[in-house]
């Protein structure tokens, strides 16, 4: 049996990932210091090749029993979190990382980080290729979150051209699913507790700026694939369907069968304009896609949350 360690395991997508390796008889360790995750998100695993070990990463990690895989997903993730906490951000990225890669190398295990989109920045070049090299902001709000993220690319990258640590990087693209927190902040958990109550829903701008949404099992899919593989490039795992925050409200209100209007609000700053990944490598080294559609992945989040655990208590 393979021994798998998730960092962030108690998260959003982290949660999801545990389940998956599981279903595929792995050993799983979850390592998580429930910053923004929470234990809410694990309490439905019975299994007992799964644990769950409270750790902050940035500390010392110990891990007494050999490992195969290391999944580094933990960090802040939404702008509401990284903002509130910029510090602990990009300690994480950089310090955190440098002990998951420390774990990995003297465990021999394979390492993958959970990189992002936003390495791209406000991007340039549209759809992004991993080989495009991004237009960050290194000093705006967002920049502890995208610096760090970028900072940990170089040390995944370097530990595995000098150290020879068998490392792999996904991209991930705007992911969306079951257990994201209403008050994340980010778009689609706003929309649905929004629309479920028949309340405005709150657009930035125009609404005009574009994102590609994945629902959160495909993107699983893709990332135990990229860490079962030997590629050790950066591979961009989401969707290529692009949408403007218009459309995606108006299919929200469809969804949801809501009376909810759309009211348009500041846009934050450095709000990316265009987000769509370029997935020709994803296809090409891994045989992956995406299958689920915006409108079938939004009626499962729905589903499977219950519009109970949507709309969220403080409403
Ligand atoms: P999340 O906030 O739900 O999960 C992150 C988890 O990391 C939480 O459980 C949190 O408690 C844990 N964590 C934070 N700091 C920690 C520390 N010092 N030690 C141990 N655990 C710590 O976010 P998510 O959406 O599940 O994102 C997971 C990863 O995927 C992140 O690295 C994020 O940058 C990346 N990502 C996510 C998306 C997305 O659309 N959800 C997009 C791009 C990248």
């Amino acid at each position: 049996m393979t021994t798998c360690v998730v960092t962030g395991g108690a998260g959003f997508l982290g949660s999801h990932l545990c389940e998956k390796l599981l279903a595929e008889g792995h050993r799983v360790i979850c390592l998580d210091n429930l910053e923004t995750g929470s234990l809410e998100n694990i309490a439905h695993i019975r299994d007992e090749k799964f644990e769950f070990r409270h750790t902050d990463i940035t500390e010392y990690v110990d891990i007494p029993e050999p490992v195969d895989f290391v999944y580094h997903l933990a960090s802040p993730a939404s702008p509401i979190d990284y903002l509130r906490l910029p510090l602990h951000t990009l300690k994480v990225g950089s310090l955190g990382t440098n002990h998951m890669l420390g774990v990995a190398k003297w465990k021999r295990a394979r390492f993958l980080i959970a990189s992002t989109s936003e390495v791209y920045g406000d991007p340039k070049v549209h759809p992004q290729r991993e080989d495009y090299w991004g237009h960050v902001n290194p000093i705006g709000p967002r920049g502890v979150y995208d610096e760090a993220k970028r900072y940990a690319e170089a040390l995944t990258m370097a530990y595995h051209r000098q150290q020879g640590v068998d490392t792999a990087i996904v991209r991930i693209f705007n992911t969306y699913g079951p257990r994201m927190r209403p008050h994340d902040g980010r778009a689609i958990p706003t929309f649905l507790r929004q629309a479920l109550q028949d309340r405005p829903l709150t657009v930035f701008g125009e609404g005009s700026q574009t994102r590609s949404f994945c629902y959160v099992d495909d993107l699983i899919r893709g990332i135990v694939s990229l860490a079962e593989s030997d590629v050790h490039t950066p591979v961009n795992i989401g969707n290529p369907d692009e949408f403007t925050l218009l459309e995606l409200a108006k299919s929200v209100i469809e969804v949801t069968d809501s009376r909810s209007e759309i009211v348009f609000e500041a846009l934050p700053t450095d709000d990316p304009q265009q987000r769509r990944p370029d997935i020709g490598r994803a296809r090409d080294l891994l045989g992956w896609e995406p299958t689920i559609k915006l409108d079938e992945g939004l009626r499962r989040t729905i589903d499977q949350s219950g519009v109970e655990r949507l709309v969220g208590a403080g409403d």
